[in-house]
């Protein structure tokens, strides 16, 4: 039956983390048969490319739900000795200052996990259809109206569809579209940032910390972890003082950085860190720019966003892979809330339901993290007298840390729940009060009307 009725035609803008979980989202949780997925992305091919990632009991959590179990293991993620998903170290002393811990993460393979960025890609690639993906398709902007939705491309092109998921990055086309005066911010700092063979520091450096370790500075911080397959990595940091637009035109995104630089810029921090840097092979740079939350995730009918286009909070708190895994997992819930019987048409009104549910689902809770980040960014670095009382401020800023467990250990298909079940209460009221207005009217009719009471 459900071939002889047309699709839904969903057009995906970015094959990333956000792009590609979402397509498995759609087609594994939202139990519409009848779907037309197409991705849409710039890169000529998917290479392993990027750093390290982190993903939280969340997003490993939603890795399950969407059947990606094989990035659930050790061998991909590494997890450390102890247990602890953050330890936060004194850059000097390297003496241990505080701890992340865990609320109710009781199965190992949902515990804090890092990756090299690329295996995770890989991973959810490896469930896409590969006809799905469109590569070498960089989206110039995007157009929509009540029958459906546009993706322009550079090269000439259109593709056009019923639904547009914009998962095109922070830098995203589909926002910049619908929002064209969206500004990102520069957070003033530099992130500096190495993958490499574990071998290269492991025996090497004395004292390796066998757990992922970050080491706080009173102005920057250092961060070093063992990742999957055998991987290792080192972040660093500093301050640039040039406006977004000056830093736009001399730091592109993942451009090669000086290595000596880094050296440089640790070389008075504890041994392990200027040990580390030193066998640091190369160093990349990724400026760090922010957003303020948008109004909506629906700024038209029939298009919505996820991933780091829908909340731009650029990486901090190593949030945005679980992140755009749990804006998938939102929003393949609200299509199987929206089409309950799998969908074999697609009404303008159940799409609007959808997309209206995921919006209510995920905004306020990235926006609750990116109203953190701006305070962060916005904070005043204060002086200080001494050296001492610098120390000490510094060690009560790392106790004193945002508690972000609301973030790490969320539970999305709870959250939606909830959303959902705030939106039928609604409904019931409104249907209850506009029952009484018509019996009211009805009453007053009848008293108007001798005919009232034959009429039923
Ligand atoms: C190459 C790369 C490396 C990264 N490395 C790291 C890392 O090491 N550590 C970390 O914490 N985070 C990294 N990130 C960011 C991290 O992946 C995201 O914060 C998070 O996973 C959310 O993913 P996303 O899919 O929303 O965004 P992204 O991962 O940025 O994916 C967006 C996708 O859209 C594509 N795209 C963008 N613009 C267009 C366009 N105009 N037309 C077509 N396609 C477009 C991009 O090529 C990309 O594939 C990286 C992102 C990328 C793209």
């Amino acid at each position: 039956m459900a071939s002889n009725q047309k699709p839904l035609r969903i057009l995906i803008a970015g094959a990333g983390i956000a792009g590609l979980a979402t397509a498995i989202s759609l087609v594994r949780i939202s139990g519409i048969v009848n779907l037309d997925i197409q991705l849409y992305e710039q890169a000529t091919e998917l290479r392993e490319i990027g750093a390290s990632i982190a993903l939280s009991p969340n997003g490993l959590r939603t890795l399950e739900k969407l059947g990606i179990d094989e990035a659930l293991g050790d061998e991909i993620g590494f997890r450390g000795p102890s247990g602890i998903p953050q330890i936060y170290r004194h850059w000097k002393t390297n003496q241990v200052v505080s701890v992340d811990t865990f609320a109710n993460v009781p199965d190992r393979r949902h515990q804090t996990a890092r990756f090299h960025r690329g295996h995770i890609h890989t991973a959810l690639f490896e469930h896409v259809p590969k006809e799905w993906i469109h590569l070498k398709k960089k989206i110039s902007r995007a157009e929509s109206n009540n029958d459906g939705v546009v993706l322009h491309f550079e090269d000439g092109s259109s593709a056009y569809g019923d639904i547009l998921i914009g998962a095109d990055g922070i830098r995203s086309q589909v926002r910049a579209s619908f929002f064209p005066d969206y500004k990102l911010r520069f957070s003033g700092k530099v992130f500096m940032r190495s993958t490499f063979d574990a071998s290269l520091v492991e025996g090497k450096v004395p004292d390796l910390p066998a757990d992922a370790a970050h080491w706080w500075g009173t102005t920057d911080s250092f961060f070093s972890s063992r990742l999957g397959r055998g991987l290792y990595t080192v972040v660093g940091a500093y301050d640039d003082g040039r406006s977004a637009e000056e830093l736009e035109k001399s730091i592109t995104w993942d451009q090669v950085g000086n290595v000596q630089f880094l050296r440089e810029k640790y070389k008075d921090w504890h041994p392990v860190i200027k040990a580390l840097t030193e066998l640091t092979p190369y160093a990349r740079l990724y400026p760090n720019y922010a957003g303020e939350s948008l109004q909506t995730w629906v700024p038209v009918a029939r298009v919505t966003l996820v991933g780091d286009a829908a909340h731009t909070h650029g990486g901090s708190f190593a949030a945005g892979g679980s992140l755009a895994l749990d804006d998938s997992l939102a929003l393949g819930l609200a299509f199987k809330h929206a089409f309950p019987y799998g969908g074999f048409s697609f009404p303008q009104e159940n799409i609007q339901q959808a997309l209206a549910l995921y919006d209510q689902t995920r905004r306020p809770h990235t926006a609750r993290l990116l109203s953190i980040v701006h305070s962060l960014m916005n904070r005043k670095v204060p002086t200080f007298a001494t050296p001492e009382e610098e120390d000490e401020a510094l060690r009560t800023r790392m106790k004193s840390r945002p508690d972000l467990l609301w973030l790490s250990e969320h539970d999305v298909e709870e959250a939606f729940n909830q959303v959902v079940g705030e939106s039928e209460k609604r409904n019931l009221e409104a249907q209850r009060t506009k029952g009484a207005a018509q019996l009211c009217h009805g009453a007053e009719n009848a008293v108007a009307s001798p005919t009232f009471e034959s009429k039923l």
